[in-house]
């Protein structure tokens, strides 16, 4: 059997490929984080797996295993995840990764994704981008991200929390990238749908006062930040050798 990774809606459910409805159809086995919201998109499709199986955070190792036990035994599957593609800061790399060692063939349905949505009005990916996903919530790990993007003079992709944007983006500018053009992009192809540009100071500034407004902030961000300018590129070039030159004299 093959595994087939197929990308969902990120909100506008218009959003589902011809070709995804088709494999949701014609699959035997449909694998996805929550089966209940699931079987809401395989009701509006008229599609009805034989089995549907629920793979998520908590149970990843064991339904990964599951999965490729049911396409050694012929069963084609499907796997979907709450939103976008699967695999993408998401628990359907795990089952990606399980299925390619086990030498399940695995097929990509391709689909809605937040963070090339995102980039994709942003203009700033023409030469590439660092995907940073989520960053760690807390701790060194977080202080080492945070250090690491800024430092990366490419445009970069982030996912982010609600109750998570104005601390994230604050972090960023006190870290050296408070003037960094920044896009914000809420709720992408729902009703809500709302994109803001700005630096990472105003942008910061913009959701903290959002927040004051209404008590907490709600809906999905993703946030993307402009890659440095090309005179600060060259400023950082020529900081790098005056400090390698003194380096070399010192010793
Ligand atoms: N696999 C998904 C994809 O391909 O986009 C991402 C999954 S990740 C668990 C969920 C995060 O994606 C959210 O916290 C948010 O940062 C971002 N996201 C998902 N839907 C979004 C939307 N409609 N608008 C903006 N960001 C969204």
């Amino acid at each position: 059997g093959t595994v087939y990774i197929v990308g969902t809606p990120i909100g506008n459910l218009d959003d589902l490929t011809l070709r995804a409805a088709r494999t949701l159809r014609e699959v035997d086995v449909v694998a996805s984080e929550d089966t209940r919201r699931t079987a809401v998109l395989l009701r509006h499709l008229g599609a009805s797996p034989k089995k549907q199986l629920s793979h998520h955070e908590h149970n990843a190792r064991a339904a990964s295993a599951r999965v490729v036990e049911l396409a050694r035994g012929g069963a084609t599957v499907a796997v979907v995840s709450d939103a976008g593609t699967p695999g993408i800061s998401d628990p359907g790399a795990l089952l990606a990764a399980e299925c390619a060692a086990a030498g399940v063939p695995l097929v990509p349905v391709p689909g809605a994704c937040a963070a090339i949505a995102a980039l994709s009005i942003s203009g700033f990916a023409a030469a590439g981008f660092r995907f940073g996903g989520f960053l760690p919530r807390a701790g060194r790990g977080r202080r080492e991200a945070l250090a690491a993007l800024v430092a990366d003079e490419r445009a970069a992709v982030l996912y982010e929390s609600p109750h998570r944007v104005v601390a994230t983006l604050r972090e960023l500018a006190a870290k050296g990238a408070g003037e960094r053009r920044c896009l914000a992009a809420r709720e992408l192809t729902k009703l809500h749908e709302e994109t803001a540009r700005g630096t990472v100071s105003e942008l910061a500034a913009r959701y903290a006062a959002a927040q004051d407004e209404a008590g907490k902030l709600r809906g999905e961000f993703t946030i993307v930040l402009a890659p440095l300018a090309e005179e600060e590129v060259a400023a950082r070039a020529s900081e790098a050798r005056d400090a390698a030159q003194d380096e070399a004299r010192d010793q």
